[in-house]
């Protein structure tokens, strides 16, 4: 990170110096809320959780080599003494006051484009994307995983250097006014919305509240940023109306969708996908340029993503061919996204268990139906869904696993492997729609799944494991993956 003393901490967190003698020489060279991830130089945020509180750490984090700590309340040695900190009333706020510091201080001295990336699905794809393209563009700082909040994003940005040029920022959200807040912290100069879906629903109070949400990213918007908007989806489409920046929207589909706006356009035309379920199609860019891809990532919808990439790298300047460089170069970045295992033995596995809500469901079968029909140049293959439960639904928790059962029907899978006690009514609805027999099967815990699996699972077989990460079906994909 770039090099703060604690009288710079203290002066932009607005925080009050405790038992530091010479704050001008305390020098700090990283930031961490973590006490086990401290090394020497670091800031320990000790950060009041759920489960524990991090003012505890604090002499942990000393011994490993802190220099200073953020804290709500000092905190002394057995001899009294206060360890050193920068005391303020909140220390996820004074972790945002630090990030905007950070940033205001590169732009200062040079040029730096942030563009950050939020929706209800896809931004870590999406971002990983783009931190292919503007890695190769100059330094660039992108989130760790899926650092996407009020913790994250101030984490992500730490880790900047003093020559970073670009910050790619992914914005996660479950309440009304968390993208406001986060877009504040770091300003983007793009800002991109993909999609109004109804992960957290619950948490939110309704689809409508996420709308607003997502919505905060393009309000903020200076009149010389762009808004990215998916054209696709209607919500998304809507919020023209709620920024004053320019606007590059994107889509599917060989005709612009809203030529009457005059937006710049960024649209995919031909799209196809292949046996091993990767897309490709002509990507079309607003100078009138048009270029193929020929995407790694696994699945129709992730074109979408990649329509989203190429228009926030397009509306930081980016050069059209490197940006189709960085599109075509890239495969998942993050672990069990689409993550694809060839067996030994001919079966194919891709693990997707990193989360799952109704919309990414839908597109991991799609996909698994689709590698599963073949081309037309390969023979059809029998499909293997294990699905565990969607997390976070809220009331609409037990009709979403209902439709999804429905949907294994229509989409001609050939066997269902539900796990868990949320995903039962996955199982149920299947069994009332289809003429399933033995290949439906519903299982408590990933262990039984994992038993059921080594009878079930035939030569040629891909199998698709899908769930929200707490139902811990990543790991049993991983397991799978190495037998055979
Ligand atoms: P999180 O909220 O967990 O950070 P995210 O928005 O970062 O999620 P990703 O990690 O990119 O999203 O993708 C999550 C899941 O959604 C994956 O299973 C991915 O294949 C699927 N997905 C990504 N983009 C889309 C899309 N446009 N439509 C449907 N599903 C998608
Ligand atoms: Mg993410």
């Amino acid at each position: 990170m770039i090099s703060l003393s604690a009288t710079e901490v203290a002066q932009a967190t607005g925080g009050r110096l405790v038992g530091v003698q010479n704050p001008e020489s305390v020098l700090i060279s990283s930031v961490t809320t973590d006490s086990r991830e401290v090394t020497d130089g670091t800031l320990f945020v000790a950060k009041p959780g759920e489960a524990t509180d991090g003012h505890k750490f604090v002499p942990q984090a000393a011994e490993a080599g802190a220099v200073l700590n953020l804290l709500e309340r000092e905190v002394t040695n057995d001899a009294g003494e206060p360890y050193p900190g920068v005391v303020v009333p909140d220390v996820v706020e004074a972790m945002g006051a630090l990030a905007s510091n950070v940033i205001d201080r590169l732009r200062e001295k040079h040029p730096v484009t942030v563009v950050a990336v939020t929706g209800s699905v896809g931004k870590t794809t999406t971002k990983d994307l783009l931190a292919g393209i503007f890695g190769s563009q100059g330094p660039t700082v992108a989130p760790r995983n899926s650092y996407n909040g009020e913790v994250g994003v101030p984490l992500t940005v730490f880790t900047a250097h003093e020559d970073t040029r670009y910050f790619v920022i992914e914005m996660g959200a479950n309440h009304l006014g968390n993208i406001e807040y986060l877009c504040n912290m770091v300003h983007p100069d793009v800002g991109a919305v993909l999609c109004v879906g109804t992960a957290h629903a619950g948490e939110f109070g309704g689809v409508e509240n996420i709308a607003r949400t997502k919505g905060e990213m393009v309000e903020g918007l200076a009149p010389n940023g762009t808004a990215v908007l998916n054209d696709d989806d209607p919500r998304v489409r809507e919020m023209r109306t709620r920024t004053q920046a320019n606007i590059v929207s994107f889509g599917l589909g060989s005709e612009p969708n809203a030529p009457e706006h005059g937006d710049d356009r960024v649209w995919a035309e031909d799209v196809t996908v292949g046996a091993d379920g990767c897309p490709r199609f002509t990507l079309h860019l607003p100078d009138g340029s048009a270029h193929e891809i020929e995407s790694k990532l696994i699945g129709a919808h992730h074109v979408s993503n990649i329509l989203a990439a190429a228009s926030v790298a397009f509306a930081a300047g980016i050069e059209p061919q490197a940006i189709v460089a960085g599109l075509n170069g890239q495969g998942a970045q993050s672990r069990w996204r689409m993550e694809r295992t060839e067996r030994p033995d001919g079966v194919t596995v891709i693990n997707d268990a990193y989360n799952a809500n109704p919309q990414s469901m839908r597109a991991a079968l799609q996909t698994l139906a689709q590698m599963g029909r073949g081309d037309g140049q390969t023979a059809p293959r029998r499909t293997v869904a294990v699905l565990g439960g969607m997390y976070e639904l809220g009331d609409e928790s037990v009709a979403a696993h209902d439709a999804l059962g429905q949907l294994l029907v229509r989409m001609n899978i050939s066997h269902v492997v539900a796990v868990g006690d949320l995903a039962r009514p996955i199982f149920t609805a299947a069994t009332l729609e289809g003429s399933w027999g033995d290949e439906a099967q519903w299982v408590a815990t990933a262990e039984e799944a994992e038993d059921h699996l080594k009878g079930a699972l035939q030569p040629g077989d891909i199998v698709l494991f899908k769930s929200s990460n707490a139902a811990g079906l990543n790991h049993l994909g991983d397991r799978v993956a190495a037998e055979g």
